[in-house]
């Protein structure tokens, strides 16, 4: 069902979703710019997926939300430019189920079962033979694939690249956040790394290292992206998993524990909040300045404030300060 390639989502008409108020400022200009493109194909957006969802009668509106963040959160989709984009895994993931689940992965199938549950709400269907009809033929695939299907997990390629360290192979393989290159020669050598593959050519991708050591192992810290924004991961991963969140070296004014770190929403817009969550719920969408405390009430830090309207201004976060200076120059410095 990722499949769109024939077929253009159409934006224009806004699906109604609660809680996410964030996208309906995006939709508009979207659909627009995409008007002029044939290439390259048009992907789902939220709203377009989620109106596919619709018309196949899959799902319900109480439970859109949760299938849009479980394919991000699986790593089955990648959004860019607010569109979906399969993943390497989705797609090997995809092809695996129908291969063995071809009738549950069936977009009918679906569309007929809420179908049958509607009928067991209404009395019109008996539950336990609606479960055995379905059970009965599920649990043959299921034994099949337990023992044929591929187990991608254990797959490696061999690349032609050596190890730096050891000048073992470089081979690529899965792990919990997706495939990255490793050294051929684990659990002796456990170098790892990221990769790109450019032209067809597999090349590491140097860690942003830091000055910041492993709490856990004392290994360097790494700069990483992940979904919401830049963290600091272990560059011994995936031996170590310590991770932590970048922080911006201000304290959290709350709990005065945890300090404020740059996070991410779903939908991309950034945002600060503490360490310390989720025991302190602190968090702000201006951004805070290190070493400038507020004239005026004497907060502990000033922060950017930027509208569309009136362009960037210097706030107090502290409401009842109100303390505000004009910003002629987006990029002046303090
Ligand atoms: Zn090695
Ligand atoms: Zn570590
Ligand atoms: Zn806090
Ligand atoms: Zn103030």
């Amino acid at each position: 069902m990722w499949q769109s390639d024939d077929k253009a989502p159409d934006d224009s008409e806004t699906v109604n979703l609660p809680d996410l108020t964030e996208k309906s400022a995006l939709s508009g200009k979207g659909a627009k710019e995409e008007k002029h493109f044939t290439q390259p194909p048009p992907r789902y957006s939220e709203s377009s997926l989620i109106k596919e969802l619709e018309e196949k009668g899959i799902g319900r509106p109480s439970t859109y939300a949760s299938i849009l963040s479980t394919i991000q959160d699986r790593k089955y989709v990648e959004k860019k430019e607010n569109r979906f984009f399969p993943t390497e895994l989705g797609d090997i993931v995809t092809d695996l189920l129908v291969q063995s689940f071809s009738e549950v992965l069936d977009v009918k199938f679906t569309a007929h079962l809420e179908d049958q549950l509607d009928q067991i709400e209404e009395g019109k269907a008996n539950w336990v033979q609606t479960l055995k009809d379905f059970y009965a033929p599920f649990e043959k695939e299921l034994a099949t694939a337990a023992e044929k299907m591929r187990n991608i997990k254990r797959e490696e390629t061999v690349t032609d690249l050596k190890c730096p360290k050891c000048e073992k192979p470089i081979i690529l393989k899965w792990g919990k956040n997706g495939k990255f290159a490793a050294c051929q020669g684990y659990p002796d050598c456990r170098f790892t790394s990221e990769y790109q593959v450019d032209e067809g050519k597999v090349k590491l991708v140097q860690q942003q290292v830091t000055e910041e050591k492993c709490p856990a192992c004392g290994a360097a810290m790494a700069v990483k992206t992940g979904r919401f924004g830049k963290f600091l991961a272990c560059s011994s991963y995936p031996t170590c998993k310590t991770t932590k969140p970048i922080t911006t070296g201000i304290d959290c004014p709350d709990c005065k524990e945890g300090q404020l770190s740059e996070k991410r929403t779903r939908f991309g817009k950034v945002f600060y909040s503490c360490t310390k969550y989720p025991n302190c719920k602190y968090a702000m969408w201006d951004k805070p300045i290190k070493g400038r405390p507020c004239p005026e009430c004497q907060y502990p830090f000033l922060a950017e404030h930027y509208t569309k309207k009136e362009g960037a201004s210097i706030r107090c976060p502290n409401k009842e300060c109100g303390f505000t200076e004009k910003v002629e120059m987006p990029a002046a410095t303090s």
